[in-house]
């Protein structure tokens, strides 16, 4: 009989392992993981490069359809502190520490936190020697295909024993590296309810005319998502064009409720000001400066070339100099620069999307993230109704939930 019994091996299961282990060396903890290897996701976070945190973290970089002021003070971290942090490594408790003590490094660019490598692949190393070095016993290649409840028991498979039983099985993206949904089954045959689920973090789809002329163009914008012609959120930084879509850490924050806006047959439009930086007059009096040049060679003094080239064709002015353009012409040019519109079709699927966007009911668990519906079960990381937007704050969410509810288990 085990003490308890983690399922999933990916960041947040590992991290509940080891802090249980940590404290407690008699704790008899078994991990288990249907892949060969723990945290194959983990290994391909960040472009490869696992981007662990954010100085900047806050509860509302997360989104959950139920309240997350619990969480407030576990998600929230000091910057201060941890901008000394760097340098004193003895201070705060926060899940910064847990990552230094497994054997983490860590270093920050810009306000993203990464290991100090720069390689997800590392903290895969360093989680696999801590979880050797504390006796977390792993069986891998192990699918959990049920669990049951009896008499203060939990089974699992019918063969393994244990009292305590962790949900750690992650969400619905990307289920090559093994997380399918399957603990949304697990929660809902002990009564959990889990919310529609969409993909998030992802690509838009469009239909715009000339899309496949941008493939390739990156850019900084200022974008907006507008559905039902009403702005709904806005996001700055940069977008990529590929052939038949939406793409960038700016789309992707964008991205989240756009399946279920679609889905209740709404108008989706991500809308960019391709120069977020010059006021309309401005840019007006600068073009005017390029008389004689054709409208699309000016354009890509601004704007990257292609884009240009798109722009004079869906106005109908490419064999227009500037000179001769009428004043509406001109006002056309410069509010398509600041106002360019892509009508939304689709997003990505779970195979691509980074995060899932929705999950267990959170208010249906402790604050400690222990089941109402069922003692000694517990859940955390993505297989929770909670999402973080791009930048760390996912993987953030992954090992705070798990040193949340270790926490309570070592408590017990
Ligand atoms: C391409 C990509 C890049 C990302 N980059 C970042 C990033 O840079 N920063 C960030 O914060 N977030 C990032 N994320 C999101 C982040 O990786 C996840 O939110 C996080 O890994 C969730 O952790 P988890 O422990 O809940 O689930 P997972 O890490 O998915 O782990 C779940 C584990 O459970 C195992 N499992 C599932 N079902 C069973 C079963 N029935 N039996 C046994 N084992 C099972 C799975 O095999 C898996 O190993 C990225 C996601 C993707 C897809």
């Amino acid at each position: 009989m085990y003490d308890v019994t983690i399922i999933g091996a990916g960041a947040s299961g590992v991290m509940c392992a080891l802090a249980l282990k940590e404290k407690d060396k008699n704790l008899k903890v078994l991990l288990l993981e249907k892949n060969d290897k723990l945290g194959k996701k983990l290994s391909i976070t960040g472009n490869g490069r696992c981007n662990l945190g954010n100085i900047n973290t806050d509860v509302s970089n997360f989104n959950s359809k139920s309240d997350l002021s619990n969480f407030k003070k576990a998600l929230e971290i000091d910057n201060f502190k941890f901008l000394n942090k760097l340098d004193n490594l003895n201070n705060l408790e926060s899940y910064y520490d847990y990552l230094i003590r497994f054997g983490v490094l860590l270093t920050k660019e810009k306000e993203y936190l990464y290991p100090y490598s720069m390689q997800a692949i590392s903290v895969c190393k360093s989680f696999e020697r801590c979880l050797n070095y504390l006796n977390v016993e792993i069986k891998y290649n192990y699918d959990v295909l049920k669990v049951s409840k009896k008499d203060d028991v939990f089974t699992i498979n019918d063969d393994i024993k244990s009292k305590i039983v962790v949900i750690a099985t992650g969400g619905k993206t990307y289920p090559k590296t093994g997380s399918t949904g399957f603990g949304y089954d697990i929660l809902k045959s002990f009564g959990h309810t889990i919310t529609d689920l969409y993909p998030s973090l992802t690509k838009l789809k469009t239909d715009y005319k000339y899309i496949k002329d941008l493939q390739g163009v990156r850019v900084n914008a200022k974008t907006s998502l507008s559905v039902n012609e009403k702005i709904e959120k806005q996001e700055t930084g940069q977008v990529q064009f590929t052939s038949d879509s939406l793409s960038g850490i700016c789309i992707f924050n964008l991205s989240r409720d756009v399946k279920n806006y679609l889905n209740e047959n709404k108008t989706v439009k991500i809308i960019m000001d391709l120069v977020p930086d010059y006021s309309n007059i401005e840019l007006q009096n600068y073009i005017k400066g390029f008389s004689s040049y054709n409208i699309s060679d000016a354009l890509s003094c601004i704007i990257n070339n292609k884009l240009a080239k798109v722009i004079t064709k869906e106005l109908k002015l490419v064999n227009k100099t500037i000179k001769e353009l009428t004043k509406n012409e001109l006002d056309g040019v410069c509010f398509a620069l600041k106002n360019m519109h892509f009508n939304i079709t689709g997003t990505g699927d779970f195979n691509t999307a980074q995060v899932t966007n929705g999950g267990a009911v959170l208010d249906e668990f402790t604050r400690d993230l222990e089941s109402t519906k069922c003692k000694g079960l517990y859940a955390i990381g993505e297989v929770l109704d909670v999402d973080g937007k791009c930048g760390g704050y996912n993987l953030s969410w992954a090992f705070t939930s798990a040193i949340i509810a270790a926490n309570d288990i070592l408590r017990r």
